[in-house]
């Protein structure tokens, strides 16, 4: 299976999100223990301080492991030189994808300093995947509407709309095109619901892996485990967990 929503460890940044520093060989060892072939691994550090030098850190890490690992970078999409950033990550970095947190980096989705960031990362095939479900700066309509802006970029909630917001994210998955859902710290409730009325083609997992601690660990499991319990199809598992993020990531290998 392929989990399209993990992190690094914080390497930098102390957060409530921070624990116990590991590498990508103990990351790659715990993806083994939980059936993981591929991980996307999205930027933790930059989400809080948004340097260069976040990206070059994500870059390294992921590089370790280049045919397990897809990385993630972020910026600050109100920093001047945010759009070159985003062709450094796609190009120098060889990064596969943006990590946008509209709520913990304090920006709307409707700032036009957006618009050149998402062309660039649609130019290089990319992919943007957003933190939502936590109003007021990441509702799944926001997000929705910054994808309508760029149809030539696939979109990601990264959260499926979380417990306040879920009804939302399927709502616009079904009609927006270029949107995708990520269940992800979705209740189980929620991902029956998207399982049963989103477009099967458009639904990826995430378990949120940081693997900081035991904890996280026991956490990414039992959100692997509990997909059996979502009443899905054999048919809706393999989209899900194969084929839509595949298709999603081999946009940026070409
Ligand atoms: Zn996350």
């Amino acid at each position: 299976m392929i989990d399209f929503h993990t992190h690094t460890p914080a390497w930098r940044t102390a957060t409530w999100l921070g624990g116990a520093p590991f590498s990508a060989d103990d990351f790659v060892t715990f993806m083994d223990t939980a059936g993981v072939e591929q991980a996307v691994v999205l930027s933790h550090d930059g989400l809080f301080d948004a340097r260069p030098q976040a990206n070059d850190e994500l870059a390294a890490f992921v590089g370790q492991y280049p045919q397990r690992l897809a990385g993630f970078g972020t910026v600050h999409p109100r920093h001047p030189d945010a759009a070159a950033e985003v062709d450094r990550m796609m190009t120098v970095l060889r990064l596969r994808g943006l990590k946008l947190h509209p709520w913990l980096q304090g920006f709307s989705t409707h700032e036009a300093t957006l618009d050149p960031i998402c062309e660039a990362l649609a130019a290089h095939h990319g992919i943007l995947l957003s933190h939502d479900g936590t109003p007021p700066y990441s509702t799944p309509a926001q997000i929705a509407a910054l994808a309508r802006r760029h149809p030539r970029l696939p979109v990601v909630l990264g959260h499926g709309g979380l417990h306040d917001c879920w009804r939302e994210a399927l709502a616009l998955t079904r009609e927006t095109a270029n949107l995708y859902l990520c269940i992800c710290g979705t209740p189980p409730y929620a991902a029956r619901r998207i399982l049963a009325e989103a477009p099967a083609e458009k639904v990826l997992f995430g378990t949120d892996a940081g693997l900081s601690d035991r904890k996280s660990q026991d956490y990414a499991l039992a959100r692997v485990a509990e997909i059996d319990g979502w009443g899905i199809t054999d048919d809706q598992r393999r989209a899900m967990l194969v084929d839509n993020p595949r298709r999603l990531l081999a946009r940026t290998t070409g």
